[in-house]
């Protein structure tokens, strides 16, 4: 792991460098506070930090204090290093916002025990990022398909409408629905229901740009945000999906399984909203079942506004 040491005492400063080496760690070694906050504030700084208090520039409470004020989920682990030994002092390494403090001249027992208590501190507070990150994946995802669920893909629609009013942008929405998609459950089964699920979802995803957002809206329809698409001859975006998934056969277990889907798309008009995007595009979509499906259907222009 890697250690930040700052310390304006040469001497120390090579101590530091040495005992940490040998103890496992990657030290970066600096001179002053400037310094050491330049490298707190790099992207990938270092986790742990053994900052002497007394140094030109910036003192280590004045760096401790500057680390607190910046927000971040991952902190460094804060080590005091100081001569001064008053209870005072103390209370204020700690209200600067260290996690600890070492008087020096530091007996190195007591040092490397308490270097172990920041490690494992850093094991916890990155063992809570993992699953801070894990559950909000989970609760913006949908477990079978890996998209943005039904609340993520709404989100993304309202912030993409506000983004396309705001800068006068193009926005096209789709809805996807999977044609006689219970025949495939009933004739294959539940698991290859799944299957083509799964396969519909990366075949989509294969015809979009890297920010067009796909998301799973229910059971086998699915929401296509596509910002900046404006509708062409040839129908873009959505009869390119239209064909990919009617022209790749999902391989299961069972057997090769062909699936269509029917799209209905709403073109965003000026002063329109994002409900209004969607019943338009409902509505545009149930003309493409009515009128025999594997196919995509645009609303009428005012309809969407
Ligand atoms: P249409 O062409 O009119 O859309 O017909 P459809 O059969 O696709 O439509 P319907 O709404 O009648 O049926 C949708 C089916 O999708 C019924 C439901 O069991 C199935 N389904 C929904 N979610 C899942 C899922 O997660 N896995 C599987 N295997 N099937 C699902
Ligand atoms: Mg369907
Ligand atoms: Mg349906």
């Amino acid at each position: 792991m890697r250690a930040l040491v700052a310390d304006d005492d040469v001497t120390s400063r090579r101590i530091l460098e040495a005992i940490l080496t040998k103890w496992g760690l990657e030290p970066t070694v600096v001179a002053d506070g400037l310094a050491a906050e330049a490298v707190l504030m790099e992207e990938d700084a270092p986790p742990l930090v053994l900052l002497d208090w007394n140094m030109p520039g910036l003192e280590g409470p004045e760096v401790c204090r500057r680390l607190r004020r910046r927000e971040t989920s991952s902190p460094p682990y804060v080590v005091l290093l100081t001569s001064r030994g008053e209870k005072s002092d103390i209370v204020r390494g700690l209200d600067a916002g260290a996690n600890d403090y070492i008087a020096k001249p530091y007996d190195l027992g007591e040092l490397r025990a308490r270097i172990g208590v920041g490690l494992r501190m850093l094991e916890l507070q990155a063992d809570l990022a993992r699953v801070r990150d894990e559950l909000a994946f989970q609760a913006t995802h949908d477990v079978l398909t890996g998209l943005p669920n039904r609340r993520a893909a709404l989100e993304a629609l309202e912030r993409e409408v506000s983004r396309a009013a705001r800068e006068k942008g193009a926005l096209s929405l789709g809805i996807c629905d999977l044609d006689h998609f219970k025949n495939v459950n009933d004739t294959w089964g539940h698991p290859a229901g799944d299957a083509v699920l799964v396969a519909f979802a990366k075949v989509v995803r294969g015809c979009l740009r890297p920010y067009d957002i796909l998301g799973r809206y229910g059971g086998e329809e699915f929401l296509l945000v596509a910002p900046g698409h404006r509708p062409t001859a040839g129908g873009g975006v959505f009869e390119r999906v239209r064909r990919a998934v009617a022209q790749t056969p999902v391989a299961t277990a069972g057997g090769a399984i062909s699936v269509t889907v029917s799209i209905g798309v709403a073109n965003l008009r000026a002063g329109g909203t994002s409900d209004a995007l969607l019943s338009a595009a409902d509505a545009a979509l149930y003309r493409a079942k009515d009128e025999g499906r594997n196919r995509v259907c645009y609303a009428p222009e005012e309809e969407a506004r």
